[in-house]
């Protein structure tokens, strides 16, 4: 990084300071001032000199980080008989408030849709609503079809794409034959294929078994758990590590929530093999005890919420690094929603809201915790996302040159979650009334305040789509 001293910057006229912070940059964290001029950090320094114009943020007592990247959102999806509530408006000012400047949404063809059809429909939804700047993975759902369709949407600026392992009666469901093909293809085009791993002919065999109304009767949502067994997961990772391994395209396992998995990325990572995992906040602090409560359909996600042993092994793989990336999967459904389950777990709408949460609680239960530093959260959060998405250096570090894409946090103000209070359209959180430090006090977006003293001010529509050229580790 450039560590900019007296001499260039006395020329420079700073549109805007953000001073005296405790600034994490990639060569350490230290109290500093953050120059910009339009979108971008022009110099990072001590007691930079203000121009008459310039606009000064004060960050003395608090934290400046690198904006968060949320790369697995899905907003407006209809899913599960529904349509998730968040959308671009309110899942981007949630975004904002919890510090997230960039998101990845999936971008899913409906029935009979090309490729680059879904990228219009995700487009349009994100169009004129979007507070953040915004991108997507373009998942392929069905592989014949697609397979042709995938040069054409790395030439317009998509470089990550998704396959499915389960999901067969919402229509997109690969097998082993589409992964590969598409791992291959991805090796060729130097880009990056995500794949939801669970196996779902056992996974389905074991839904059949206890779908019965006594069994309902008797266990209700904790069926939920006890249909996916961890090796429903890591049976999943191994199978797809291996088609990873045999073709040498990059591959990224989302929302990893079992020690097995961790197990298996970490042994293939040591042979070489191109595999990157990611965890979601929620996997690293909650465990599937919450199936016993009342409410516990509520907590109804997939993958679902794993064993205490699980969340320690995630915790280990992040300071390890065999997991490089903290996502939340954000899928907001509402009471109302959720209570379409009427008794039957196979009819929860599935997913959480996350957005809003995701630095408070990696930052509460990770830094405020002594379980990783100051500086691997920001690793977690933002320059790993940022690299492996293939959206670093513009995005996901504090440097000269990068989007002035900041959060200010302060290091131990805590608020207690309430959803009454939040930008989510969600009526509830999974982490309703814990008391969290790590909310933005200041957002900052391309140079732009939109988060100013906890609260959202920027513009709705403001967010631009990003256009990338790469992804992985290459
Ligand atoms: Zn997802």
């Amino acid at each position: 990084m450039q560590e900019s001293h007296a001499q260039p910057e006395a020329d420079l006229e700073f549109e805007c300071i953000v001073r005296g912070g405790n600034v994490v940059t990639p060569s350490g964290t230290r109290v500093t001032d953050i120059g910009i001029i339009g979108e971008s950090i022009a110099a990072i320094g001590s007691n930079l000199v203000p121009a008459a114009k310039t606009r000064i943020i004060d960050a003395s007592g608090h934290h400046v980080l690198p904006g968060a990247l949320d790369v697995h959102v899905h907003l407006e999806l209809p899913f599960c008989g529904t349509v998730s509530s968040d959308d671009y408006r309110t899942g981007t000012r949630a975004a904002a408030r919890g510090g997230v400047t960039p998101l990845i949404d999936f971008a899913i063809p409906y029935a009979g849709d090309s490729l680059a059809q879904a990228a219009d429909n995700w487009m349009a939804k994100a169009d004129g609503k979007a507070l953040i700047d915004y991108t997507f993975h373009i998942c392929v759902t069905r592989y014949d079809e697609h397979k042709d369709q995938i040069r054409g949407m790395v030439d317009r600026g998509f470089t990550t794409f998704k396959e499915f392992m389960i999901y067969e009666s919402e229509g997109w469901q690969s097998d082993d034959r589409a992964l590969f093909g598409t791992l291959e293809k991805m090796k060729e085009y130097g880009t990056m294929l995500l794949v939801h791993a669970e196996s779902s002919r056992v996974l389905d065999e074991l839904i059949a078994r206890n779908h019965t109304p006594e069994l309902m009767k008797e266990y209700g949502a904790r069926l939920h758990r006890m249909t996916r067994p961890n090796f429903i997961e890591s049976e999943a990772v191994q199978r797809v590590v291996t088609w990873c391994e045999a073709t040498g395209g990059q591959l990224y396992i989302v929302h990893m929530s079992t020690g097995e998995g961790a197990d298996i990325v970490k042994a293939a990572q040591s042979r070489g093999v191109p595999v990157v995992a990611e965890t979601c906040a929620q996997y690293l602090v909650l465990d599937d005890s919450v199936f016993d409560r009342e409410d516990g359909h509520l907590f109804a996600c997939c993958p679902q919420l794993k064993k205490p042993e699980d969340v320690a092994r995630l915790w280990e793989g992040l300071r390890d690094g065999e997991v490089s990336v903290i996502s939340t999967d954000t899928c907001t459904f509402t009471r109302e929603q959720k209570s379409m389950w009427a008794g039957d777990w196979t009819k929860i709408p599935m997913g959480m809201p996350g957005l809003e949460t995701l630095l408070p609680v990696t930052y509460t239960h990770g830094v405020l915790k002594n379980r990783i530093s100051l500086d691997e959260m920001c690793m977690k959060l933002s320059t790993n996302p940022a690299k492996i998405m293939g959206l670093y250096p513009r995005k996901g570090s504090i440097e000269v040159g990068s989007d002035a894409d900041l959060a200010i946090i302060h290091p131990e103000r805590t608020m207690k979650v309430d959803c009454e209070t939040m930008e989510t359209n969600a009526d509830w959180s999974p982490f309703e009334g814990w008391e969290l430090a790590g909310f933005a006090r200041t957002t900052l977006s391309r140079g732009e305040v939109i988060v100013d003293d906890y609260a959202v001010v920027g513009t709705e529509g403001r967010g631009k789509w990003l256009s990338r050229t790469k992804a992985g580790l290459q």
